[in-house]
């Protein structure tokens, strides 16, 4: 990216603390990675506090898990970090969960806040496709809600952009216990890897 407006991007999203003066308890410092351009974009959900405190998006146990589904498709962990951009729908570590379930899900205002830097990230990136991960990332995307076993296995097209729905990989979502969610992932990665990838690296 040649016309700074990516550099001005990122610099605005590290020095952004829209949230906290909103009075979300958030740990201020936006998390993202990944070029721009690049042909697939991975947008998560927020970031947690192991993303937050060595600032690289799914670091802890949800990226392990989601980097061996991504390896189900024939993508490997270090050229994916290296050649697609990753970020999230908020981009600031939202606190833990009031109950102690896992992390706070960021509330409808925060979601709002961060939008235009999503926004934007999109406009800059130019994916050709995405990977909308968790449901709060793949109703954002598509814009409208959407039950997850609707959703996973199925692609979508959304502004000229392929999405494709995948589940959040956290251990706290007991989703993917049922065999026939097991059984969407699978459709979803094999998806990825005949259809979307040669689209990608196209
Ligand atoms: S989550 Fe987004 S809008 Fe909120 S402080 Fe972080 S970068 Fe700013």
């Amino acid at each position: 990216m040649t016309d700074g407006r990516w550099a001005a991007l990122q610099a605005e999203m590290r020095a952004c603390r829209a949230c906290l003066e909103a009075g979300y308890d958030i740990e201020a410092g936006a998390i993202f990675s990944g070029p721009a351009p690049a042909p697939l974009m991975l947008i998560g959900q927020a970031p947690g506090i192991t993303e937050a405190q060595v600032k690289r998006p799914f670091n802890a146990s949800s990226g392990t898990r989601l980097f061996q589904w991504l390896a189900r498709a024939g993508l490997e962990e270090d050229d994916f970090r290296r050649r697609y951009y990753m970020t999230a729908v908020t981009k600031c570590y939202p606190g833990k969960h009031p109950k102690g379930k896992g992390d706070r899900k960021p509330s409808t205002a925060e979601q709002k806040l961060c939008r235009p830097f999503l926004d934007r990230e999109i406009e800059l990136v130019r994916p050709r496709v995405i990977l909308a991960v968790g449901g709060l990332a793949i109703e954002t995307v598509l814009g409208r809600k959407i039950r997850l076993e609707e959703a996973v296995g199925h692609t979508f097209k959304v502004g000229g952009r392929l999405v494709l729905p995948l589940p959040h990989p956290s251990g706290a979502s007991l989703w993917l216990n049922q065999p026939e969610n097991q059984a969407r992932l699978a459709r979803a990665l094999a998806i990825l890897k005949d259809e979307l990838l040669p689209l990608v690296e196209a």
